[in-house]
């Protein structure tokens, strides 16, 4: 009888596959994230995390080729190490990698960050106002968003520990006079969350124009961030946000989109 044993080859490739599987999302993020105005001047980025590695995901600078995020594919994706050394890929990591390393080597938890500028949430750390868990796609941002008061950018190892420090176990952060960090489980998590809170900022905005603005109950925070009704939040609105793709192709992908969300931990 013949054992069939995987050897190291077909491991390598099926590693690859994989990394190749996980730069393809990264790279649909931020084509939906685009699509939903989530960064005007399509400045932002997204990272994952290469799962059993300290190998990260993330954008390479295409910004400086004058391109935009509408198109990023999987070859703009570049690797690096959680310190920022640039591994592989075409072209240099963006400056600003910091903020998603620093946040990923302290929390286990976050294998996906998102950086953006949408304009709501950007505007209340610019006012100093905390986002706070309101309507329907608030509650994950309870007790309230923190804001980092430091308006550069987070292009050295130490200003993405000021944003690590900052954020704590927190969702989200908005960085005062520049942007916000968003964190997830997965990238489909982390963009859907990125989109949360710039929908919940505009309507506390909203809110606060017609009277005072008035939280979640901590009840119904507890209820959201638990069991099925968390996995709702995220998996259930999914479908929504891929169909901002402007590469998305029914069925197939949605299928694929479908196996590829999974509940939060
Ligand atoms: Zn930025």
């Amino acid at each position: 009888m013949t054992i069939h044993r995987p050897t190291y080859a077909n491991a390598k490739a099926t590693l690859e596959t994989e990394i190749t599987a996980l730069r393809r999302r990264v790279a649909r993020a931020h084509r939906i994230l685009t699509a939903g105005g989530i960064w005007p001047l399509t400045k932002g980025h997204v990272s994952a995390r290469i799962p059993g590695s300290d190998h990260v995901l993330i954008l390479g600078h295409i910004h400086s080729e004058g391109r935009s995020l509408i198109d990023t594919d999987v070859d703009d994706i570049v690797t690096v190490d959680l310190d920022g050394n640039w591994l592989e890929g075409r072209i240099e990591p963006v400056d600003e990698r910091y903020l998603h390393l620093e946040i990923m080597k302290a929390r286990p938890d976050v294998t996906s960050v998102v950086h953006a500028h949408p304009t709501y949430a950007t505007a209340f750390g610019i006012a100093g106002v905390n986002i706070l868990p309101v309507g329907n796609r608030g509650a994950i941002f309870a007790p309230q968003v923190p804001i980092l008061d430091f308006d550069r950018q987070i292009d050295t190892p130490e200003r993405g520990r000021m944003c690590r420090d900052a954020i704590g176990d927190s969702v989200a952060l908005v960085l005062k006079n520049h942007g916000v960090a968003v964190c997830g489980d997965s990238i489909e998590n982390a963009t859907i969350a990125a989109f949360a809170l710039e929908e919940t900022a505009q309507l506390q905005w909203i809110a606060a124009q017609v009277g005072p603005v008035q939280k979640i109950s901590t009840g119904e925070v507890r209820s959201v961030l638990t069991g099925a009704r968390k996995e709702e939040f995220y998996s259930h609105v999914w479908g929504h946000y891929a169909r901002l793709d402007p590469w998305f192709s029914a069925p197939d992908q949605e299928r694929s989109n479908r196996a590829q969300v999974k509940p939060p931990a």
